[in-house]
């Protein structure tokens, strides 16, 4: 008889992933050693080759067993990786996660409860209402603390699912009148429109923010000639830029005008944990809704967002009954009913890793990754403006920096940026702003040291055409 491949779980579990996770450990090592930079040379072409190569048959009859296959692909996943745990991999929101929060990441898959309903996920449906209404709290501090009227937190795949939930609550709160109008500033993120889009919504109205943020009066003007049930939503730490939309005159002009307020702090979220940074998010409490993204300023591997909801009663759309997971006597008996925390069914306990990071770093270890991450965006800011045949936008607001080779084009900017990439020298994004096109920097790895920032530039000047 053909002996099965062994499982995760169960009391053997542990005792079969051991030399798996040897030969994952190793195939990341070598993988990582053998490109040797933040992401592989060669551009989308050679990385295609290597990786086709690597597969071979990708569905073979007969398989290579879990050694060879783990082996392989690992490892040629990791040569052709764009590692965000190297200083010079700095082009998007992509944080290096935390090991711990890796490790425990393990556990989720190991373990694999399913989050729709009590009887996949005794504990961690627990744990997850615990996290979830710390995390409501740190976003909303004065609200209410009774159970039933307190602020409460979905576990989302990201931003875009907690944007998209946002237009949704509000869409149902005035499900009764007429639909809701979206209201966004020029900087919002993309997945707003796509919501609105997704959700059957008027075409968004976007608000034109020439100096990078949504202006209070011309949002107040908005708001004047547009009547009717509305949902502005602010971001508060902007992808391109890093902006913080200025939330309290934004909340004051919401609440005069009897608007819906979400703010979308997927980025600047992590300030919270900061007690040197967290006044940069006065006014976020006052949203009905917020998006929060902990696979960002939050050192989480993919995936880790939430949707803050000021009143739990927001909720109550999401109610939803399917007889085999929340019978109504199931639930009169006492089992949670969990359907309702999510628009997805099966669900991972992305809580796990979050929770285990909040308990091994605690605030201070949150915060003082946040403040070295901030500290070295401003570091490169300085390196940038004090040299000669560099620009920069602006001083930082959270960790995006700006920048061009002075008298360069858009081209060129484009040009050098791409260059890096298929030398595998760096991995640098890209932004136009203020009608330019300008590189960009996001700082999330707070192992970078500033000699890591001083030899980016280098390159970049070394790619810069004369
Ligand atoms: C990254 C980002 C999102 C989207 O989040 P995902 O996790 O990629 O879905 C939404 N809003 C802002 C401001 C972001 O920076």
């Amino acid at each position: 008889m053909r002996t099965l491949p062994p499982l995760a779980g169960g009391t053997d579990g542990p005792d079969a992933l051991r030399p798996l996770l040897d030969t994952v450990l190793d195939a990341l090592r070598t993988g990582g050693a053998d490109r040797g930079g933040p992401l592989p040379a060669g551009g989308p072409e050679a990385v295609a080759a290597r990786v086709e190569a690597a597969a071979g048959d990708p569905l073979p009859d007969h398989g290579t067993g879990a050694e060879a296959a783990l082996r392989t692909l690992v490892t040629a996943l990791t040569q052709g990786a764009a590692d965000p745990a190297d200083p010079l991999c700095a082009a998007h929101l992509h944080c290096p996660p935390l090991a711990v929060a890796t490790a425990a990441d393990l556990a989720a898959s190991a373990l694999n409860p399913s989050m729709d309903s009590w009887d996949q996920a005794p504990a961690a449906s627990v744990l997850e209402t615990l996290i979830t209404g710390t995390l409501a709290r740190e976003v909303y501090p004065h609200a209410d603390t009774d159970a039933g009227t307190a602020p409460d937190a979905l576990v989302t795949t990201g931003g875009t699912e907690a944007n998209q939930l946002a237009v949704l609550l509000a869409r149902e709160t005035h499900r009764t009148t007429r639909p809701v109008q979206l209201i966004t500033g020029a900087n919002a993120h993309h997945s707003l429109t796509r919501a609105a889009w997704l959700l059957g919504l008027p075409e968004p109205i976007v608000l034109p923010t020439p100096n990078g943020t949504l202006d209070p009066a011309t949002l107040d003007e908005a708001l004047t000639d547009l009547p009717g049930p509305r949902l502005v939503a602010a971001t508060a730490g902007t992808t391109d830029a890093g902006l913080i939309d200025p939330l309290p005159e934004i909340a004051d002009r919401c609440a005069a005008h009897g608007a819906r307020l979400h703010i979308d702090a997927a980025y600047g979220a992590g300030l919270l944990f900061s007690p040197h940074h967290r006044a940069a998010l006065t006014g976020l409490d006052r949203a009905h809704t917020v998006t929060l993204d902990l696979h960002k300023l939050g050192w989480q591997p993919v995936a880790a967002g939430l949707l803050a909801v000021r009143h739990p009663t927001d909720l109550a759309p999401l109610t939803h009954q399917a007889d085999y997971l929340n019978a109504d006597d199931d639930t009169e008996a006492g089992l949670p009913d969990l359907l309702g925390r999510s628009l997805r069914t099966t669900r991972r306990p992305d809580i796990l890793k979050i929770a285990v990071t909040l308990k091994a770093l605690g605030r201070t270890g949150i915060a003082a990754l946040v403040d070295q991450v901030v500290a070295l965006a401003h570091h490169l800011a300085r390196l940038v403006d004090l040299h000669p045949g560099l620009d920069l936008y602006d001083t930082p607001t959270l960790t995006t920096v700006l920048f061009r080779p002075t008298g360069a084009n858009d081209d060129d900017i484009a040009e050098i940026r791409r260059r890096l990439l298929t030398e595998g020298r760096a991995v640098l994004g890209r932004a136009r702003v203020d009608g330019r096109l300008w590189l960009k920097a996001t700082l999330l790895n707070p192992h970078t040291d500033p000699g890591d920032l001083a030899a980016l530039l280098k390159l970049v000047e070394g790619h810069t055409p004369r």
